[in-house]
This record gives structure tokens, sequence and C-alpha cells, in this order.
């Protein structure tokens, strides 16, 4: 039997005390072998997850691309600014 901690990426439900993970949160993935979907358990069932669980990087993507834009839209309002002033 394989088991490994991950990062919980949308929602998913403890399947030992019915606890609802919510996003970042670790589960314990256990595969068996003959089942087809793999059994997730929460860090107050099989815990401590390991402190070094990585973040999803999927995340870190998502918040680069939305501080990039933003200096480029504070750069245009203070440019368009000072043409209106009479
Ligand atoms: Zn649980």
């Amino acid at each position: 039997m394989a088991s490994t901690w991950e990062r919980v990426t949308l929602s998913a439900m403890c399947g030992n005390c019915g606890k609802l993970l919510s996003q970042d949160e670790p589960v314990l993935i256990k595969t068996l072998p003959g089942l087809k979907r793999p059994l997730r358990r929460c860090e107050a069932c099989e815990g401590p997850a390991p402190p070094d669980l990585p973040r999803p990087i999927v995340l870190h993507d998502r918040t680069s691309r939305m501080t990039s834009a933003k200096p480029l839209a504070i750069r245009a309002l203070s440019q368009w600014k000072p043409r209106n002033i009479p």
C-alpha cells in the first residue's frame, strides 16, 4: 500500500471522519491495490503531515501574473494624469 501526503488543490473530504478539507490543507492519499479511487485521510486521522510539504505550483503562477500586470496599470495612470491638468 502506497500513501503520500499532498495538498488539497480544490476540495476533498476525509474518508474516515468526513471532515471537509479546503484548498492548501494537507491530505494523505492512500492507494490500495484493487481500488480504483485512492483513499483520502485528513491530518487529524493520519497526521501529522510533514512540515516541508510543497505548496501547489499553480497558485504561484497566478499571483506572479497578477503582480506583473499591476505596475503597468499604475504607470499608465500616472502618465495620463498630468496631461489633463491645466
Ligand atoms: Zn479524518
